[in-house]
């Protein structure tokens, strides 16, 4: 079974995607950088999994655009955090489609606090949902793509696993874990023909960076060469491109989408 497809399809090509039902499954769909990546697969005629936690209207929406654009889909509702909540979407998920070419596990959120004020049960929350939610998601889609002896598993880090950032101590190491586990399981999974890489995006104007204070949000400008911040559309382009054919040959790799903030 071939399941391969271009990030600029012709017409032709849109219509021969959906036959074969090219199928993702975006976590955080609900959200800022989760939408537009939905919405980016949708206008190559992809079936779209939405998958919300509990923002069930905000996955709607997102739905709505990916159907706009010729796209075709169903929103899931799964807590990352939960191996079963997690399987459960992943096997409902398989019964309306061949099984995820693609998954982009981009779920995730920040919750910002000074190491020596540190609650235990918020260190926990964010490694559970960043970390732990990335490895469960991983684990589900793997089993079906290793029968397919295909797939493309897209993780989403951030640049401050990197650089790290005072005051998300949490963050940092749950998205640098990711990188860690996206290298392990790539090499883990390469004989099967899935590739696994990671996206680090920079500062991006979503509702995660919106309660930022003005301050901290200028700051991070001035370390942005291109001297913009990022769109949620920059980061979606990545991850379309990481899905497509035209990636086959890379794995275990973390891409950064951030306009030149990190060099390395
Ligand atoms: P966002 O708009 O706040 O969206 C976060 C998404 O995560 C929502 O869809 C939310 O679902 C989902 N989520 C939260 N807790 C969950 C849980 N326990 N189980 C399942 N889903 C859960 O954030 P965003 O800015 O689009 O960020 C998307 C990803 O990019 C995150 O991994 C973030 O760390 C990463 N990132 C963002 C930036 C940035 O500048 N924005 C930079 C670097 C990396 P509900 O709303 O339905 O509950």
């Amino acid at each position: 079974m071939e399941h391969r497809t271009s990030p600029t399809p012709t017409g032709a090509d849109q219509q021969k995607n959906q036959a074969n039902r090219l199928a993702v499954l975006v976590t955080g769909a609900s959200g800022g950088i989760g939408r537009a990546i939905s919405q980016a697969f949708g206008e190559i005629g992809w079936y779209v999994g939405v998958h919300y936690y509990q923002n069930e209207s905000a996955a709607e929406t997102t739905l709505g655009q990916v159907l706009k654009v010729g796209g075709t889909g169903s929103t899931y509702a799964a807590d990352v955090r939960e191996p079963e909540s997690v399987r459960r979407m992943f096997d409902q998920f398989s019964r309306n489609t061949q099984g995820p070419i693609a998954v982009v596990c981009n779920a995730g959120i920040g919750q910002s606090e000074l190491l020596v004020r540190h609650a235990d049960h918020i260190w926990d929350n964010v490694l559970a949902t960043n970390l732990t939610g990335t490895f469960n998601c991983i684990r589900a889609a793997s089993k079906v793509m290793m029968k397919q002896r295909a797939g493309k598993i897209i993780n989403i880090t951030s640049v401050v696993a990197e650089m790290g950032n005072k005051g998300q101590a949490n963050y940092c190491a749950a998205k640098a874990g990711v990188i860690g586990l996206t290298k392990a399981v790539a090499r883990e999974l390469a004989s099967r023909n899935i590739q696994v890489n990671a996206i680090a995006p920079g500062f991006v104007e979503t509702d995660m960076t919106a309660t930022l204070p003005e301050a901290a949000k200028e700051a991070m400008l001035q370390a942005v060469p291109l001297g913009r911040v990022g769109t949620p559309e920059d980061v979606a382009g990545m991850a379309v491109f990481l899905a497509s054919s035209e990636a086959d040959y890379i794995t275990g790799q973390t891409l950064n989408v951030d306009g030149g903030m990190v060099m390395a």
